[in-house]
């Protein structure tokens, strides 16, 4: 059969975090989809066998009030915030131990404008979320072990070719396969191959990288509280630490000597390396990073280098991005996975709108086109600039980029230190920026019947349909 034949469906190319966002999404909006992971499991640590994604389950993601609220129409808030520690206050001290700072603003104005505050998790905790509360059919749409080598469309669908020799066909693609998208690769070739203007298609390479990080778990040290953090700035170098509820991640950072779009592999050696250049920065005033990294679980950690930057072109034809593989940004705002999930929820919005809002069963390439031209633009808008500017400033707040000129540098100290004399300036902070991006987080349209979860004294840009639906 092919795509002709069949209803709308969607195949994911990815199971990340985004990828199973987008099944609880499609599932919402009555869209069939199948997800095609290249792992051999979407819960990284069943996969003991693949060193990569145990590795890439060893850090904490923070969800966002945004987030939450989507969590609360997809019906698994609950599971979720049993899962994790709402943030609280964040001690900042210097390389020698000395405390400089200690803030609850962030976690205070949150939950005072939204109702809520940003949780911290362990990666697969959230991931656990996110499959487990999947219905068992939705399960099963899920395909482990299909590393997707080609992508071909035709005029009413698109085939998609893995590595085992299989092929699915279905209506369009969405690649939520990551940083280093092959999907983001193939609409580019198609693009050419069309006889695209090489100037309106994304560059091969759309993302550089000004930093690397490494992060890590360990067992949450004596004393300190679940959903505190322990920061220490720096030039060039930085710390982060998380607490959870029994583990704590560390995410250190350095400023690389070069901008880069190359990709770089990390091995055990460099960590090493890296952790020994690092071992007598204080992470606390009681606790140097040598400490840290002794006590990280065996063999645990990661490092890579942190790409930023959009594509600016969100889709080609029947194929479109989602998350980390059209936008990326650095960690220290928790804002990537969170970002993926505006993702979720915009395309979907869109999908839902052509197929079942203007009842085309089975669009054509110019409607998908228009569906992605709408989604692109959510994509493109000022809370998305914000959200990428914001991370750029809070990564180069916290570790000064010495390898840039001294006056871009000692200016971005100046700033660091600049917000602890003023503390009131976070205030201004969450309210001018953060909030604006919380506030103005898009949900799901078509959901009706669920109440609101969060009121603060900001209200909310899109509202809950708290009703239930006409029939
Ligand atoms: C150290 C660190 C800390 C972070 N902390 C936070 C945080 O606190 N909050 C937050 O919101 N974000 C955080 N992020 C960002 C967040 O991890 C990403 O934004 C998020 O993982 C993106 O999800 P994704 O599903 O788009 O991509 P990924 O997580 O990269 O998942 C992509 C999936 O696609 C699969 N895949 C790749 N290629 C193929 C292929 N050819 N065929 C089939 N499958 C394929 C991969 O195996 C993977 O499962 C952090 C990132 C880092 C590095």
């Amino acid at each position: 059969m092919d795509g002709s034949d069949k209803l709308f469906q969607a195949i994911i190319v990815g199971g990340g975090p985004v990828g199973l966002t987008l099944a609880h999404t499609l599932d919402q909006a009555g869209i069939d989809y199948l997800i095609l992971e290249a792992r051999d499991t979407v819960l990284a640590e069943e996969g003991a066998d693949n060193v990569l994604s145990f590795l890439a389950a060893l850090a904490s993601l923070v969800l966002t009030p945004n987030t939450l609220r989507v969590y609360a129409q997809l019906g698994i808030l609950e599971d979720a915030l049993k899962a994790g520690a709402p943030i609280g206050t964040t001690h900042v001290t210097t390389w020698a131990g000395k405390p400089t700072r200690n803030s609850a603003i962030l976690s205070a104005r949150s939950q005072e404008s939204h109702g809520v505050r940003a949780h911290a998790y362990h990666r697969l905790h959230v991931m656990q979320v996110l499959y487990e509360t999947l219905a068992p059919a939705s399960k099963q749409k899920i395909l482990t072990g299909k590393k997707v080598v080609d992508i071909q469309t035709t005029r009413d669908g698109v085939q998609v070719h893995c590595l085992d020799n299989t092929t699915y066909e279905g209506s369009i693609v969405i690649g939520a396969d990551g940083v280093h998208s092959k999907t983001r690769g193939f609409m580019r070739s198609m693009a050419l191959a069309a006889g695209a203007d090489p100037a309106t298609v994304n560059p091969e390479k759309p993302l550089i990288a000004s930093y690397r990080c490494m992060w890590g778990t360990f067992p949450t040290p004596a004393g300190s509280l679940p959903g505190d953090a322990d920061n220490c700035h720096g030039p060039k170098q930085s710390a982060s630490i998380i607490h959870g509820k029994d583990w704590s991640w560390f995410f250190m950072y350095e400023c690389l000597d070069e901008p880069t779009q190359a990709r770089r592999d990390y091995t055990a050696a460099d960590m090493e390396a890296f952790a020994g250049r690092l071992g007598e920065m204080h992470v606390s005033p009681t606790l140097q990073f040598k400490t840290v990294w002794a006590a990280r679980f065996p063999g645990c950690a990661g490092m890579s280098n942190l790409p930023e930057g959009a594509v600016a072109h969100w889709s080609w034809g029947r194929v479109v991005l989602a998350g980390d593989a059209g936008w990326k940004v650095t960690p220290n705002m928790g804002m990537g996975y969170n970002s993926g999930v505006q993702c979720a929820v915009a395309l979907t919005n869109a999908l839902h709108e052509l197929v079942h809002g203007r009842g085309v069963a089975r669009p054509s390439t110019r409607e998908l086109e228009g569906a992605f031209v709408a989604y692109a633009a959510r994509r493109q808008d000022r809370v998305t600039d914000l959200t990428m500017s914001l991370s750029r400033m809070a990564t180069r707040q916290t570790t000064w980029p010495t390898t840039t000129n001294a006056y871009t540098w000692r200016a971005y100290q100046f700033l660091d230190w600049l917000n602890t004399l003023v503390p009131g300036l976070e205030g201004l902070l969450y309210t001018h920026v953060i909030s604006n991006i919380m506030r103005s987080g898009m949900v799901l349209d078509f959901v009706h019947g669920v109440e609101e979860p969060f009121a603060g004294t900001v209200p909310w840009t899109h509202l809950f349909h708290t009703e239930p639906a006409k029939s």
